[in-house]
């Protein structure tokens, strides 16, 4: 069997925010899933040792990711610009270099704020579980949980 090809040892930014042949992707692979201006990049994608993958998420002023929750967790690593991230039943107000960690089955969004794009690094496992949707049940519950969380939500 062919080797992989090894990884570059060193990428760098063509400009800020952006990698050297590191392409702009949509940001959902799961058709039907609601959201709002947001692109994917792929920093590390195939297994190299450490059975994770490295993304960069970028939110456009105004944008949100889908709110969603699945059995793999996250790390979120804000980048660039300002965010508020729903987990679970909080919201979180965040700037570069906080340090955000979504658990297993945990209801999370991420929206934009001011009028710069909100910038994060995401790491998941490899092998991991689909996002699943909130049921229209499930909506009218989160919004329950707290109305700063109901005015929040987009979907
Ligand atoms: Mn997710």
């Amino acid at each position: 069997m062919a080797a992989e090809p090894e990884l570059p040892t060193f990428i760098s930014q063509d400009e800020p925010f952006r990698w050297e042949g590191i392409t702009e992707l949509a940001y959902n692979q799961n058709p039907g899933s609601p959201f709002s201006q947001v692109t994917r990049r792929i920093l590390y994608d195939r297994e190299h040792g450490l059975g994770v993958q490295v993304r960069y998420f970028e939110v456009a002023p105004g944008g949100w990711s889908t709110l969603e929750h699945h059995g793999h967790p996250h790390e979120v690593i804000p980048i660039r610009g300002r965010g508020g991230v729903l987990v679970q039943d909080a919201i979180h107000h965040v700037a570069p270099h906080d340090l955000i960690y979504v658990p297993s089955w945990a209801w999370h969004q991420l929206r934009a704020e001011g009028d710069e794009p909100f910038g994060f690094i995401c790491i998941v496992t490899v092998e991991r579980d689909r996002p699943v949707l909130p049921t229209p049940e499930e909506i009218e519950a989160i919004k329950a949980s707290d109305p700063e969380v109901a005015e929040f939500i987009r979907y």
